[in-house]
């Protein structure tokens, strides 16, 4: 250990790929962290969606304890149990019994890398050389992923990327107009997080079902942001009552251990040959036992059911809040974008965090929230409290004409 602040020595040694860091944080208890200073912090964010049970909750301490006590590793060479029944409870909860399967990575990235793989076997002898993605979309940083993010800023500095990915409207008529049989497979957020929490139209599931089991294209559901609950179902393709071809899922399956799989539909099921994909840990019984653990806990607990009573709860709060600055709320159950009058949602953050308050500027005008999925009514209270603070101050500071 160096001399410095941990400023300096991020500054120094870790890999400018990402910015400075808020805080420093060196503990966490249910809903709640602690920076090295000691400060307090409501975490609704809960590292982007992905502590679905809060910090240090007792299930996942035991089931990470447990699990490396007894064996961690083994490679894809070995079977174990925590594996087999994770395939078994993620096919159960996003519905594929009748054929379903899962394969198992370690990210969401790596997640989509395996989906993508999964479509271009699905080219009907080379006729299908088209990939579909929606604008905007976000689906993570390796090269495949990458590809299919509609985010030209991210793409551009590392293109050429693989080929053959083209990025539609959000639309029914983008849908109409692009799909055909020459489409290999669509790529869908359910609600765009990384977008600013941006739902999808009315009716696009359903017609995106429609065209591309006409034309034989895979519909591809990233639920990695939107799973394990969070949006009050346990996938939010759930809640437009259609069944895809594959989803994808990471974040909050793991409730904070890495772990990230696709999951497969019917006929899909059959497309992975063997020895065509693999990853050294994917799948490993540590990653595997803590989120059986995790998704065990979600279960019991009723936390879908929760979050979908809570979201509405936390939007209320937000609505009661009355603040100008505010002028709507998106998304779904504990995912939710804060829409603003003013591009304020940096100050909004930092103002937040001096309040004791963890919230995410997903843009310049939006704040996103994704609190863990055991928050209460005393979370609720103090969210409450802490965001209409940090709001006030930043009212106070921007000199916010259109609004008075
Ligand atoms: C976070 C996210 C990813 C990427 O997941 P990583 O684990 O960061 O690779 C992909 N898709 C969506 C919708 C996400 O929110």
């Amino acid at each position: 250990m160096s001399g410095g602040t941990w400023q300096s020595r991020f500054d120094e040694r870790i890999m400018r790929s990402i910015g400075m860091p808020l805080r420093k944080l060196e503990r966490g208890d249910g809903a709640r962290v602690w920076d090295d200073e000691g400060n307090e912090y409501l975490d609704f964010l809960a590292g982007i969606a992905v502590n679905a049970l809060g910090h240090a909750h007792p299930v996942f301490v035991e089931a990470v304890t447990a699990q490396a006590s007894k064996i961690a590793h083994v490679s894809n060479y070995f079977a174990t149990e925590p594996a087999i029944e994770l395939a078994e409870r993620v096919t159960r909860l996003a519905g594929t019994t009748d054929g379903g399967r899962a394969w198992f990575g370690n990210s969401g990235a790596e997640a989509n890398e395996a989906a993508l793989k999964l479509a271009r076997l699905n080219n009907s002898g080379g006729a299908r050389t088209r990939v579909l993605a929606l604008v905007d979309a976000f689906h993570g940083r390796t090269t495949g992923a990458l590809a299919l993010t509609g985010k030209p800023h991210m793409r551009q500095p590392f293109e050429p990327l693989i080929g053959g990915i083209e990025h539609i409207p959000a639309t029914l008529e983008a849908l109409e107009a692009s799909i055909d049989d020459s489409v290999a497979a669509l790529f869908v957020e359910p609600i765009q997080g990384e977008a600013g929490v941006v739902e999808l139209p009315d009716g696009f599931l359903e017609k995106a079902r429609e065209l591309t089991t006409r034309h034989g294209a895979l519909l591809i559901v990233d639920e990695i942001q939107t799973g394990a609950g969070r949006t009050g179902a346990w996938f939010a393709f759930q809640h437009a009552g259609i069944t895809p071809d594959a989803i994808t899922i990471a974040k909050g399956i793991g409730g904070g251990f890495p772990i990230g799989g696709l999951v497969t539909f019917g006929a899909t099921s059959d497309l992975y040959q063997k020895g065509q994909h693999g990853s050294t840990f994917g799948g490993n019984p540590l990653a595997t036992a803590v989120a059986n653990a995790v998704l065990g806990e979600i279960e019991r607990a009723g936390l879908v059911e929760r979050a979908a009573v809570n979201g509405v709860a936390l939007r209320e709060r937000i609505e009661a809040i009355g603040s100008p600055l505010v002028t709507g709320v998106r998304g779904r159950g504990l995912l939710l974008g804060v829409a603003l009058a003013e591009p304020v949602a940096v100050q909004v953050m930092h103002a937040a965090l001096d309040a004791g308050l963890i919230v995410n500027a997903a843009n310049d005008s939006t704040i996103r929230l994704a609190p863990p999925l055991i928050i209460g009514d005393a979370e609720l209270d103090e969210f409450a409290d802490r965001f209409g603070r940090a709001l006030e101050t930043v009212l106070a500071e921007t000199s916010v004409a259109s609004l008075s």
